[in-house]
């Protein structure tokens, strides 16, 4: 049985081309001098010490008008007691789609409430995608994402691997919403 042509699908708000642009050539050269011409005004913008494109001048500027929901930097949550609110469940590890975490576990049979605990938590930026999914899975609101992202991007891969007291002691700007660390309940009753 012989296969039907192959016929494109036309859309209904496909641009009808003039000779101009089926000539090719043309429109090439005048899509190359907008380009150009960007360029070299960006340029010559910055020779003189203006500020050109719109794009951030990183690592001399630095951004922090990030969206509210923009997914940066983890921070591990702490108790009122300064201790990690992480139990050591594992579960961001095991969700990651990258693999980047990594929990040892730790046991401490005087505390009764959360007797396990991560005596290493390192997550490795080289190779996060902040997908967002680890504080997702967490059920203990043990780790959040800021929408910040200091001091992440580097040169070397192994700079990019941070560690528990880095997740922990970072201080993002304060969410009104989940205060970080969280008020300790008084008065309550309990
Ligand atoms: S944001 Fe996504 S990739 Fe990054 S540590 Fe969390 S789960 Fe893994
Ligand atoms: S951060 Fe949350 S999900 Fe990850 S190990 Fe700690 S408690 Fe479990």
């Amino acid at each position: 049985m012989s296969r039907k042509p192959h016929v494109r699908k036309r859309y209904w708000n496909e641009p009808v081309m003039g000779w101009w642009e089926r000539a090719y050539l043309p429109e090439i050269l005048r899509g190359l001098a907008i380009t150009g011409g960007v360029f070299v005004r960006n340029m010559l913008k910055w020779m003189t010490g203006r500020k050109g494109a719109l794009t951030t001048y990183y690592p001399e500027e630095t951004r922090w008008d990030y969206a509210a929901g923009n997914r940066g930097k983890h921070v591990l949550t702490r108790r009122p007691d300064g201790s990690p609110q992480c139990i050591a469940c594992n579960m961001c590890a095991t969700v990651c789609p990258a693999k980047v975490i990594e929990i040892e576990a730790a046991f401490d049979p005087s505390d009764s409430a959360h007797p396990k605990y991560p005596v290493r938590f390192e997550i490795d930026y080289s190779r996060c995608v902040f997908c967002g999914l680890c504080v997702e899975a967490c059920p203990e609101d043990a780790i959040r994402m800021a929408k910040e992202v200091p001091d992440l991007p580097a040169d070397d891969r192994w700079t990019m691997w941070l560690g528990k007291s880095e997740l922990l002691d970072w201080q993002p700007q304060a969410d009104v919403a989940k205060p970080y660390p969280p008020r300790a309940r008084t008065g309550d009753g309990a």
